[in-house]
């Protein structure tokens, strides 16, 4: 089953409570929630304080993306939030393993984020510990840019590298994914679709 989950980035920031309001309504799955410290990604995110109200506003599950530099440092912050799933990217960590280990000894799904520059070559040795990978088609940091046509294929390749070990891992797309880029994800094994307030229109298509 395909999961939708909008990117409360792409939310109208001054009316956050009347658009996710909007998207329960319209059959969003799961709100994705991108972290950025301005240091991993030259943006700003979302904040803790932010989070814990969100959580506070609704029983969605949370994803959360941290686009930062030492996401271990946040892992006990959310825990406490108690959102329901974490992915950081793999060129903030000296130790992936460790981290995903960690994630998962509080109870929230541990992902791992892929920037379109990574590559997927390191991903059998930390299967065992990944409940998603997360791929992004756009370089992290900005809203805006147009999906890599390349990471449909690198979908398809860590697809692969799933089921060669016969995992149940979630695939994750975050990243100008729209009606027209949706139909290439899912054909290519994503089953997590992150988009704009637009998505949960994709609801026919997944
Ligand atoms: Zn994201």
């Amino acid at each position: 089953m395909i999961k939708l989950a909008p990117s409360l980035l792409c939310a109208n920031q001054l009316n956050l409570e009347r658009d996710i309001t909007a998207l329960i309504n319209a059959g969003a799955d799961m709100f994705h929630i991108d972290v950025m410290d301005g240091h991993f990604v030259p943006n700003l995110g979302f904040t803790m304080d932010t989070i814990k109200q969100i959580k506070a506003f609704t029983r969605i599950p949370l994803d959360i993306h941290l686009m930062v530099d030492n996401p271990q440092e946040y892992i006990n912050l959310l825990k406490e939030v108690k959102v329901d799933y974490i992915s950081f990217h793999l060129e903030a960590v000296k130790y992936p393993r460790r981290l995903l280990q960690l994630i998962r000894a509080t109870g929230i799904k541990a992902g791992l984020a892929i920037s379109p520059k990574t590559n997927v070559d390191f991903l059998p040795y930390l299967l065992d510990y990944l409940d998603y990978v997360l791929i992004m088609a756009i370089e992290p940091g900005f809203s805006g840019q147009n999906f890599i046509p390349q990471m449909g294929d690198k979908i398809l390749a860590v697809k692969k590298i799933i089921d060669k070990k016969g995992l149940n891992i979630h695939i994750e797309v975050d990243g100008d994914v729209n009606k027209n880029t949706a139909p290439e994800c899912i054909k290519n094994g994503a089953d997590i679709l992150v988009a704009g307030m637009t998505s949960v229109f994709m609801k026919g298509i997944a």
